[in-house]
């Protein structure tokens, strides 16, 4: 009898995470300072991130040592169960073999606990007192509010408008854990206050969210900074979803031939995907398809630029070289807040431009309309964000039909909607719109990209 999940025991947790940038065919290209446009210092970043966290952002290392404290925290809810879909292929009447990695068992409902607790932990060791972040659909500042909580960190969270009025109960969770949360463009800093000033109606946008987190960070002693994506640790902390997802595969006997995940900064994609591309990389696995996917409104990876940006909107952060739509492209308000980002992760950034990954754009109904298949068959309400895998899911076990393959796809089921109700809701209705990617806006946006000469 096929199995519904497979379970790994605690003892299988990984004890160390994958850091891809071993295996890369190129080193990354280095990050530059918003200040000099040269490489930017060790001290320029260290005000903003505690130095572990800056050491394992540069690092080479294979592997790296998963503190027992943070694997004690991760048995809250890790292993995370692997799901085999056997009702969505079923309802797809395809002959392939579908699988997700389900992270909407963490506290949070989302992968973002992944990281939330490491950063959270090494800003402890080095005695940082609070922590500043941005959030977009609250997934990310919500995840940080539980992990500062357990090593007794204030934490004040940017949460961008629209989601701060769509989505009102992770603002509570966000308090429920103890943090502050203001809407952003907020009046607490420069940044918002100049964005306020031209437009006090302003959605916001997570390129202006980060903007304030970092001014504050910047601007008070004891305080850092802490990312929930896009960066090189960010990612290499999530591996462990993918890491074991290979172990949970061994237990199945098999391998899978296409790995999906959707792309907001990165990060879930790069957990669920690196592990596996690890073997691609070393010629094992030449044939896995890795397909990162994004809304149409947001198309970083398919219709970005791959060059030097800000990482947000009002230059303060360090620039990197990645796709993106320029980093004062505000896209348009849907229901995926996590995915609306300008740039991408750097990394999954080259691994798209090696033509080692794919990368897919849908538009929003037809994402909810594949989460209505999925919460129709497999039960779980998936987040929006997390619908935009399970749409290439359903678009790729289509093409299995057709060909007779009996292909086998893993998807990482990023996180539960069920803060999410509200948009399901207004999909329902026929209340959804579609945004044609706005290629004016971006046409102008990246006509604003920094002057890098590369060293
Ligand atoms: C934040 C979030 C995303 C997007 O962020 P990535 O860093 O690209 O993973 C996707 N899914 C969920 C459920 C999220 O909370």
């Amino acid at each position: 009898m096929e199995k519904t999940k497979i379970f790994l025991d605690e003892n299988y947790m990984p004890k160390r995470w994958y850091n891809i940038q071993a295996d890369l065919p190129k080193p990354l290209p280095p990050v530059y300072s918003p200040r000099t446009l040269k490489r930017a210092t060790l001290e320029e970043l260290s005000v903003l991130f505690p130095m572990e966290i800056l050491k394992q952002e540069v690092s080479q290392e294979r592997w790296i040592d998963i503190p027992q404290e943070i694997r004690d925290i991760y048995a809250v809810w890790r292993p995370s169960p692997l799901y085999r879909a056997i009702r969505l292929e079923k309802a797809l009447k395809t002959p392939a073999k579908i699988y997700f990695k389900w992270e909407g068992v963490s506290p949070a409902g989302s992968h973002k606990p992944n990281t939330a607790v490491p950063q959270a932990y090494y800003n402890m060791k080095e005695g940082t007192q609070t922590i500043t972040t941005e959030t977009g659909a609250g997934q990310w500042g919500s995840a940080l509010s539980y992990a500062t909580s357990l090593f007794d960190i204030t934490c004040r969270v940017y949460m961008v408008r629209v989601s701060y009025e769509q989505k009102p109960y992770r603002r509570n969770l966000i308090h429920l854990w103890g943090a502050e949360v203001f809407p952003s463009p907020s009046n607490k800093t420069n940044a918002g206050r100049s964005i306020l000033k031209e437009n006090p109606e302003h959605p916001g946008s997570l390129g202006i969210a980060i903007s304030e987190a970092v001014e504050d960070a910047a601007t008070h002693e004891d305080t850092k900074y802490s990312l929930g994506s896009v960066l090189n640790h960010v990612c290499m902390h999530q591996t462990v979803i993918g890491l074991e997802s290979k172990e949970q595969f061994k237990m199945e006997e098999r391998y899978p031939d296409i790995v999906i995940g959707c792309v907001g900064g990165g990060s879930n994609f790069a957990g669920i995907s690196f592990p596996f591309l690890h073997d691609k990389l070393k010629g094992d696995k030449k044939d896995l398809r890795v397909i990162a996917v994004e809304p149409q409104s947001c198309p970083t990876l398919t219709k970005g630029l791959y060059a030097f940006d800000y990482g947000d909107s009002t230059k303060l952060g360090p620039i990197a070289k990645m796709f993106t739509l320029g980093h004062d492209f505000i896209p348009p308000g849907i229901h995926a807040g996590g995915l609306r980002y300008h740039g991408a992760s750097p990394i999954v950034s080259a691994l798209k431009d090696q033509n080692i990954i794919e990368a897919q754009a849908y538009y929003q109904t037809e994402v909810f309309e594949a989460a209505m298949l999925f919460a129709q068959t497999e039960g779980h309400v998936p987040a929006p964000e997390t619908a935009h895998a399970i749409k290439s899911v359903v678009e790729e076990a289509k093409k299995c039909k057709q060909t007779g393959e009996e292909k086998v796809i893993l998807f990482n089921a990023s996180g539960h909607g069920h803060f999410d109700l509200k948009s399901y809701e207004l999909y329902l209705h026929g209340k959804l719109t579609d945004f044609e990617y706005p290629t004016e806006l971006v046409k102008q946006s990246l006509k604003k990209l920094p002057k890098i000469t590369e060293d």
